[in-house]
């Protein structure tokens, strides 16, 4: 039997050659990239490496089809194939987690919300309005009655972390369009110890009254309990939305069970399904039972035509998913998390909320005299890619921050284990106190410049490399 590695080889060599025949640059380009994830850290708490499966169901002629509606009932001939697609990758989400109801139309976590919201909207508010006023839709309404219920739509209120603890922009985030939406309010975590205070949350909840609770995070680096945000919620008459983006992996491998789980009390639990849970670029929603018919509207209600190739993909990563391998994975993402954390830790560095119970740190880098902007780009120098993220009331504000995240699902996916990631810490460390920031024009301190000392970043690579060379990504997969 020819081996996996050596049909991966094969598939993505040919396939190469077929767009370097239109599009040369493209090809080139789609081959630089794989050498550079190869060589470099990945530490973007959000990224992870997608087996050669998942990419190669996404390269397919599914993408060519429209399929608008839900399996059984689309707006558009032919989509017999689509419909099996759709059913199976519903299947395995609501299996993998336990869900009653599983939605996988969402293009991305941002939709996947979006259409949470827009659920939750025709749940609560339209549905009893079209009730009071027996009409069986929206189109039967009188003029007077439509424009009252669009003022209903538009006076709701959300309750989300705020983005600066840890919380994502779609969680109420002003600028954003869930900030505009809704009426907002949100809330942080404690100024002294970095952890979310649930009296605090309740407080707020109580003042507030919203309609939407947002729990769920980007870059908050600790676990939640969902037994208590939900008890929050039905304390206020709010429904309880998880977004899980980045921890769905760590929930899909058992490592996040009991009241840590947010499926089983969450009215709604939205996420992606490229980040910890290693799956095609893409989002997800998984509902109660009462929910269903309304999230079943999220195509036309907020999305365009699935994309059904991407549909297929996300049940392909969901099988794997469900192999136990997939535990073993969750663990380890954990398990290194504590040990890049400790690593940090033992060499003085401050983390914010003093360590770690996920999947990420969150690396404080003021200590080193630099901001986030300055230590992410002198990383990058060093080959190691982070992203820089701000900490609890950042003096250096959204853009420059003070903080750098840092996440263990994509290195874990290589095997990288825990000396591997001491090490990864040792690095860190080496290159940020070797760093010194710039100085402006003007002579103050400058937010964006820095020197990185000579010789430090090709010491460091070396060092990578070593670590890189052991783990290779896709192992066996030649390019011709
Ligand atoms: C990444 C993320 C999203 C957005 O996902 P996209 O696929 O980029 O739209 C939404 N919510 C949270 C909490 C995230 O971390």
């Amino acid at each position: 039997m020819t081996d996996l590695s050596q049909l991966t080889s094969s598939a993505y060599s040919q396939a190469l050659e077929v767009i370097a025949s239109v599009e040369p640059r493209i090809a080139e380009a789609t081959r630089q990239e794989l050498a550079d994830q190869r060589s470099s850290l990945k530490l973007i708490a959000s990224e992870n490496y997608a087996s050669p499966a998942v990419l190669l169901t996404m390269g397919t002629w599914f993408s060519d089809k429209y399929a608008e509606g839900t399996v059984g009932h689309r707006f558009y001939a032919g989509c017999q194939n689509v419909d099996t697609v759709e059913s199976l990758a519903a299947e395995h989400a609501r299996e993998l987690f336990g869900a009653p109801y599983a939605y996988v139309q969402p293009h991305s976590g941002i939709d996947a919300n979006l259409v949470a919201f827009w659920s939750i909207l025709a749940h609560r508010i339209e549905t009893p309005a079209l009730e009071r006023l027996s009409a069986k839709n929206v189109n039967e309404l009188t003029e007077e009655d439509w424009e009252s219920l669009r003022h209903e739509f538009g006076n709701q209120r959300l309750l989300g972390m705020s983005l600066d603890s840890g919380g994502h922009l779609t969680h109420g985030f002003r600028p954003n369009i869930s900030g505009k939406m809704f009426h907002q309010q949100q809330y942080g975590t404690d100024p002294e110890t970095g952890l979310l205070d649930y009296d605090v949350v309740r407080a707020k909840a109580k003042e507030f009254k919203p309609l939407v609770l947002v729990a769920g995070y980007s870059a908050y680096p600790r676990r939640v309990n969902f037994a208590k945000m939900r008890e929050i919620a039905d304390e206020v008459g709010a429904t309880l939305m998880v977004d899980m983006a980045h921890f769905a992996g760590l929930v899909a491998g058992k490592v996040f069970t009991g009241e840590e789980n947010p499926v089983p009390y969450a009215h709604l639990t939205t996420s992606t399904t490229h980040k910890s849970l290693r799956g095609p670029r893409g989002g997800l929603v998984l509902a109660q039972e009462e929910y269903a018919p309304s999230v079943d509207r999220g195509c036309p209600m907020v999305l365009g035509g699935p994309l059904s190739h991407v549909m297929a993909a996300k049940a392909v990563a969901f099988a794997e998913a469900r192999q136990s391998g997939f535990q073993t994975y969750a663990q380890a993402i954990a398990d290194n998390a504590k040990s890049l954390a400790d690593g940090f830790l033992t060499r003085g560095a401050n983390l914010v909320t003093g360590g770690t119970d996920n999947h990420l740190v969150l690396l404080d880098v003021s200590s080193f005299g630099l901001t986030g902007r300055q230590a992410e780009s002198a990383l990058l120098d060093a080959g190691i890619v982070t992203n820089r993220n701000s900490v609890p009331n950042d003096a250096n504000g959204a853009w420059y921050t003070s903080g750098v995240r840092l996440g263990t699902p994509a290195l874990t996916t290589r095997g990288f284990g825990h000396d591997e990631f001491d090490n990864v810490a040792e690095l860190i460390v080496q290159v940020l106190s070797n760093t010194q920031p710039g100085t402006t024009k003007a002579g103050g301190p400058s937010k964006a410049s820095y020197t990185l000392a000579d010789g430090v970043a090709d010491k460091v690579k070396d060092a990578s490399a070593e670590m890189l060379d052991k783990h290779p990504l896709y192992p066996g997969l030649e390019l011709s």
